[in-house]
């Protein structure tokens, strides 16, 4: 089976500023080009686009073709459950929004350190344990954003899940917070399965700084087809052997057609490929300041609607450019709240899977962009 998953996080977006108008006319397409290359693998979420990621499934890819012809992976929204009776009523809900009778991969969403105790005082493994029974869940795992050692307490608690869903990208691997090395090899060491999320690093990896996008260049100088960054970073967690599928939320119909071109006979990284990783990993530890994936969980708990992921690309930019982008700013700044109103609830620190110091981040980034 082809390793490649259609990750829906990021669809295609009929205004570039509202999440929930996804274009739903292109997504399948997409979806058609996906299934005629031969992969089967969907990946959606409870809060992806503000809540219309499965609606869109279930349009694009559910009504269209028979059941048995896809894979579909959903995420119970742990953070939202402060009950055993949410679990039923998220998941039926869930099955109703994909329009579908079961899920072929069914995860806890985003279990680390923080959320472990209420996931386990509201049963929630239990829960998950007690639908594969019913045939509502084919395998059961969880997603994971936390340290190694927290990876292994929770695999060592619960031998009965199939499989592990992990952040692992070539810029996490040896990295102080994902882990994503240290995590590979506990669940290794646990023999689960892994299902790789983030392996461009929410479009970090696909679109390389200058120095680095200039190794890239004189490395695949001459090659008839010329691969991009993105395909170098999905092939390198491809090439692990106990990873069983790779994420990739696909935006249009080019990065659809890029992915699969390359995934359809996938060719593992070669020795020098694995030296010139190792090259533009140490390009990009000196100019990358803020490690956000873009996944906009901080968004939807910040009671201010700031735009947190949009201003720290542009401190990320700025760190590496040095030039300031007041266009962008003021675009994002016209619909969200601005850097300086946030009011240091913490919530927005509570969620995000990179652990990212968020308001010392927006405090520098007011200095800069409106002091
Ligand atoms: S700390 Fe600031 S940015 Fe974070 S959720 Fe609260 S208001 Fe929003
Ligand atoms: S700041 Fe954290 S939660 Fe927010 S988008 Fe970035 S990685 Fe995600």
């Amino acid at each position: 089976m082809k390793k490649l998953g259609f990750g829906t996080m990021r669809l295609p977006l009929l205004d570039a500023n509202d999440p929930k108008s996804i274009d739903i006319e292109q997504f399948k397409k997409m979806t058609d080009m996906f299934i005629e290359r031969g992969f089967i693998y969907f990946d959606t979420a409870y809060p992806y686009h503000e809540e219309t990621s499965e609606i869109a499934v279930r349009e694009a890819l559910a009504k269209r073709y028979p059941r048995e012809s896809f894979l579909l992976a959903d995420k119970m929204p742990i953070s939202r459950v402060k009950s055993a009776d949410d679990y039923p009523r998220f998941f039926n809900e869930q099955l109703a929004k994909c329009g579908v009778e079961y899920f072929d991969y069914y995860l806890l969403h985003n279990v680390g350190r923080d959320r472990y105790a209420d996931t386990e005082k509201f049963g929630g493994f239990e829960f998950i344990r007690k639908i594969k029974e019913e045939g509502k869940a084919k395998n059961i795992g969880f997603s994971f954003h936390d340290d190694a050692e927290t990876l292994d307490m929770i695999l060592t608690a619960h031998p009965e899940v199939d499989f592990v869903q992990l952040q692992i990208n070539y810029l996490d691997w040896d990295g102080a917070v994902a882990q994503s090395g240290k995590c590979y090899e506990v669940a290794l060491k646990h023999g689960k399965k892994v299902t790789v999320m983030e392996p461009v690093k929410g479009g970090t990896l696909a679109k390389l700084p200058e120095e680095a996008m200039n190794l890239f260049n004189e490395f695949y100088m001459g090659e008839e087809v010329k691969p991009t960054p993105a395909s170098l970073a999905i092939r390198y967690v491809a090439s692990l052997d106990n990873v069983r599928f790779v994420l990739s939320g696909m935006s249009d119909l080019s990065q659809l057609e890029d992915n699969t071109s390359y995934m359809q006979d996938f060719e593992p990284l070669t020795d020098d490929e694995r030296e010139l990783i190792n090259k533009i990993t140490a390009v990009l530890k000196k100019t990358i300041k803020i490690p956000c994936t873009n996944c906009r969980y901080c968004t939807e708990v910040c009671p201010m609607n700031i735009a947190i992921p949009d201003y720290f690309g542009l401190l990320n930019l700025y760190a590496v450019t040095g030039q300031k982008t007041g266009m962008y700013y003021n675009r994002y700044s016209m619909n969200h709240g601005k850097a300086s109103e946030c009011i240091h609830c913490g919530q927005c620190e509570g969620i995000c899977p990179q652990h990212i110091a968020i308001r010392d981040y927006l405090e520098e980034f007011a200095e800069l962009y409106e002091g």
